[in-house]
């Protein structure tokens, strides 16, 4: 697909709008702290796609009153977006698996298990990497961060 610079922070913005027009029950809080300099080079819908289906994740994983945070930063020519919850974190069985396509853990009809496997298809045309961290807050042993790394398009 056509590659081209791409405001990660915007793309972050798109797909919180869209999850925060599904009312939820859970008031679930999202906050975007991408700086708004961080370009990736790349595929403008993809890339809104990647953060849909992250921040949806992490959305289900979350307990009430949850908050999920948005961060972005630039490590060795690349741009970096981590997308971190509050929930349970993924256990080493699961991890080895959830980039399969439909490998879920949720009841039938709530989840497809082809998010992950599309984020990671995604990342892969962008050269890019995903990087899963859990847990993410070592102190509570909870919490799951995935870590989107896309080109940056100007080095
Ligand atoms: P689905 O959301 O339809 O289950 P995904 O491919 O998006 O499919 O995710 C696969 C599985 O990975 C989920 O069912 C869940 O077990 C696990 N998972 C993904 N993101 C998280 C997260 N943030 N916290 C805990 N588990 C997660
Ligand atoms: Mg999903």
């Amino acid at each position: 697909s056509e590659k081209a610079p791409v405001d990660l922070r915007a793309c972050v913005e798109e797909a919180v709008q869209l999850l925060s027009l599904q009312r939820d029950k859970t008031e679930v809080t999202f906050a975007n702290e991408v700086p708004a300099d961080l370009i990736a080079l790349g595929d403008n819908q993809r890339l809104i796609q990647v953060f849909i289906n992250l921040l949806s994740n992490a959305r289900d994983a979350s307990p009430d009153g949850g908050h999920i945070e948005v961060t972005g930063y630039t490590r060795a020519g690349q741009a970096c977006v981590a997308v971190t919850d509050n929930g349970p974190g993924i256990s080493p069985a699961h991890r080895e698996r959830i980039l399969e396509p439909f490998f879920t853990t949720k009841e039938p009809g709530e989840g497809t298990g082809l998010g992950l496997a599309m984020v990671y298809s995604i990342v892969e045309e962008h050269g890019g990497q995903l990087e899963l961290v859990s847990p993410a807050h070592p102190e509570t042993g909870r919490g799951a961060r995935f870590i989107v790394q896309i080109p940056l398009a100007e080095l």
